[in-house]
């Protein structure tokens, strides 16, 4: 049995039951979900959690869904790699990936968000199952929606990535490319959301959907040994994984399952589009719209629909953020993939690099136990590296020409 209790505007605190909606009737505010934090905090231990199966339900009294879950049974429960190399490279001593980059089954952690949307969409009864995406929610609606028997329509911008169009059509859903940018998709699926019984996961589900982010930070703090860490550095398209890494950590300490909770909280994004880095930098509260420019897609969205409460979160938490150029995500993506052996999409290289930055500026301590979000993987945007990553050594077949070549190589 779930503990949902319902959803909360997050405004105004109307409550509403628990239902396809997201927005609030009154004041517009978005929607979020409450528990009965009391009767999780009865039954939830350490141990419970510890004894589950390695995937994103074994938070499951934490997730918005009432009976079994469905889809996603294999999502999630990413490694937590301890990063050495690139520690010693930036001069710090406890560094982490989360890597989500091989999250099951579509390589970037969507596949965590649309594990928890599918599996609630079903208990609302649909049967077909959408969103508006710059990239990769795409590639796990299609993938997720395709192995739970949904119909799917899948809504992007026509300039995605090549790689990226390939990757979702293989799965065969209802692909739409839309002439204009993520935010015309998403105004466009709004209508579309209001018209067609679909689930609409980042658009009629979203409440639920967001849930799901939740699970990376669980999985952070289970991974460091029952704490949290000093620092996480965490890439910003609505800002919705922001704000929800930190929702698992309060939910955290609220149900006993750590005691200490003093994270600080960085945004990064890409120059191109940085609307919230720009307002904690301005230090103002009023997000400003921007026409993304970057070849960091997963983050382009310009006008972000969490923007807002990411500034919140981040300040309240102490943190700060960073933005960085199409060249410095470039340097990051090569970094990872040579100290650490993770090839990251663009969205790791902005994070990497906003970390670096971060640290060269002080605002991250080099003491400090980070943890940087990598949240997908390099294969799905290889166009971004191409060109910069070099060229192979061109040999004939014979012992003789790799031998002169190894000459070459040695003395490089
Ligand atoms: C969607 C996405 C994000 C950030 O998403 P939010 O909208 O801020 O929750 C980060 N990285 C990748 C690779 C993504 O696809
Ligand atoms: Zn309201």
């Amino acid at each position: 049995m779930g503990f949902v209790k319902g959803l909360k505007c997050r405004e105004c605190g109307r409550e509403y039951s628990v239902d396809p909606v997201y927005v609030c009737e009154f004041c517009f505010g978005p929607l979020e979900v409450v528990y009965d934090y009391d009767g999780i905090g009865k039954v939830l231990t350490r141990e419970m959690i510890a004894s589950r199966p390695h995937n994103l339900w074994r938070y499951r009294e934490l997730l918005p869904i009432d009976g079994e879950p469905t889809c996603g049974l294999d999502s999630g429960f990413t490694p937590l790699v301890r990063a050495d190399k690139l520690a010693a490279h930036l001069g710090m001593k406890k560094l982490y990936i989360k890597d989500d980059t091989v999250t099951h089954p579509t390589l970037s952690f969507k596949d965590r968000v649309v594990a928890v949307a599918l599996s609630k969409a079903r208990e609302f009864g649909f049967n077909t199952v959408a969103c508006a995406s710059t990239g990769n929610l795409a590639h796990s609606v299609s993938a997720h929606g395709a192995a739970g028997g949904f119909k799917r329509f899948i809504f992007i911008p026509a300039t995605l990535e090549r790689s990226k169009i390939v990757a979702s059509l293989v799965y065969q859903p209802n692909l739409i490319a839309v002439d204009g940018n993520y935010d015309d998709v998403n105004r466009l699926c709004s209508e579309v959301a209001n018209k067609y019984r679909w689930a609409f996961v980042n658009i009629n589900i979203r409440p639920f959907y967001a849930e799901g982010s939740k699970t990376q930070g669980y999985e952070m703090v289970e991974q460091l040994g029952w704490r949290v860490p000093d620092v996480i550095v965490v890439p910003c398209a609505s800002g919705s994984l922001l704000t929800k890494i930190w929702k698992s950590f309060k939910e955290m300490k609220d149900i006993g399952l750590i005691d200490r909770l003093d994270t600080k909280v960085f945004s990064a994004q890409a120059t191109g589009c940085s609307p919230i880095v720009t307002a904690l930098k301005d230090n103002v509260d009023v997000i400003k719209p921007v026409k993304p420019d970057t070849i960091a897609k997963s983050l382009a969205i310009g006008n972000p629909a969490d923007g807002y409460y990411a500034t919140q979160v981040i300040r309240e938490s102490g943190g700060f953020g960073e933005d960085v150029s199409d060249m410095e995500i470039i340097e990051a993506i090569k970094l990872l993939a040579r100290t650490e052996g993770i090839f990251a999409e663009t969205a790791g290289g902005v994070t990497l690099a906003s970390a670096m930055k971060l640290i060269e500026s002080g605002h991250i301590d080099r003491d400090a136990l980070t943890v940087l979000s990598i949240t997908g993987n390099g294969l799905k945007t290889k166009e971004a590296v191409m060109g910069h990553t070099g060229e192979p050594w061109h040999i004939d077949p014979n012992l003789k020409s790799f031998e002169a070549t190894l000459k070459k190589i040695e003395s490089h």
